[in-house]
């Protein structure tokens, strides 16, 4: 869970000053797929890099699994990050001359975990983002839709509480784009994470369960978005409980 009070976020431009987030107030929670919308110089992006304590904010506060992060100095931030957060990225940053297995495993190799257990997890996320024949493929042998499907497993293995994408399908077909979003949000919904996107995309927003509506710093409004798909899952989840009766 998220949650910000009274955040502001305010660059000194020459005797300027730019309020890039202007009084910010708002929570996410666990299960959810969050959209952060709004148009170019919006403070969409300034919004996520507080969010994943990448920059500190002038004012207000940031709690994020408990924990106050606006209080936090480098060394914590950085702990914090390594234990609760993922990132997706637009250009999918994998190591081309490795495989999809490889790439997967790359956060587990950084936090020490043997190769056994770091090949096991890098297949199980692999075969939750559909890419279960394509295990042993080189990055650069993949599609974009693909390659992001490999992102978004090396954001999960780590099983992390939060993950963040900045317009993480940006470089992809429209078709395409709509998988990796329905594939996105019945993930943080089955693992109960928090997925936070941010995109000046109106048309892909309405895939998350909220848009947080962000013009010129200030969260203008918070949309709630009714996904039939969504429906579909709780009918299965309970007929599989009568079943286990
Ligand atoms: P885009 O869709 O183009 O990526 P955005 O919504 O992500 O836009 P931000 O990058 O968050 O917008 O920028 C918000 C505002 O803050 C803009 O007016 C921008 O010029 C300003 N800004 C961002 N970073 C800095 C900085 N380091 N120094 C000064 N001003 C900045
Ligand atoms: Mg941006």
């Amino acid at each position: 869970m998220i949650r910000v009070k009274n955040l502001y976020k305010i660059y000194e431009v020459g005797t300027n000053k730019v309020y890039a987030l202007n009084g910010v107030d708002f929570t996410m929670y666990k299960g959810e797929f969050c959209a952060i919308v709004g148009p170019s110089g919006s403070g969409k992006s300034t919004l996520l890099n507080m969010l994943a304590g990448l920059e500190k904010p002038t004012k207000g506060e940031i709690i994020v699994a408990g924990k106050h992060m606006e209080r936090m100095n480098e060394n914590e931030l950085v702990a914090f990050r390594r234990e609760n957060v993922g990132f997706i990225f637009q250009s999918y940053n994998l190591l081309k001359t490795l495989n999809a297995v490889e790439n997967v495993a790359l956060p587990l190799s950084f936090r020490g975990v043997s190769k056994k257990i770091r090949n096991e997890k890098a297949q199980k996320y692999l075969k939750l983002v559909g890419l279960e024949k394509q295990m042993k493929h080189m990055a650069n042998a993949m599609s974009g839709g693909q390659q992001q499907r490999v992102g978004i497993a090396r954001a999960l293995v780590v099983n992390p509480k939060i993950i963040f994408a900045d317009e993480p399908t940006g470089n992809l077909d429209s078709k395409t784009t709509m998988e990796i979003l329905k594939l996105m949000r019945r993930i943080v919904r089955e693992q109960n994470q928090t997925l936070v996107m941010v995109t000046h995309d109106n048309h892909l927003a309405t895939f998350a369960d909220r848009q947080f509506h962000i013009v010129d710093g200030k969260i203008l409004k918070i949309e709630e978005q009714h996904h039939p798909d969504q429906e579909e899952d709780q009918d299965k989840e309970i007929q599989d409980k009568e079943i286990q009766k």
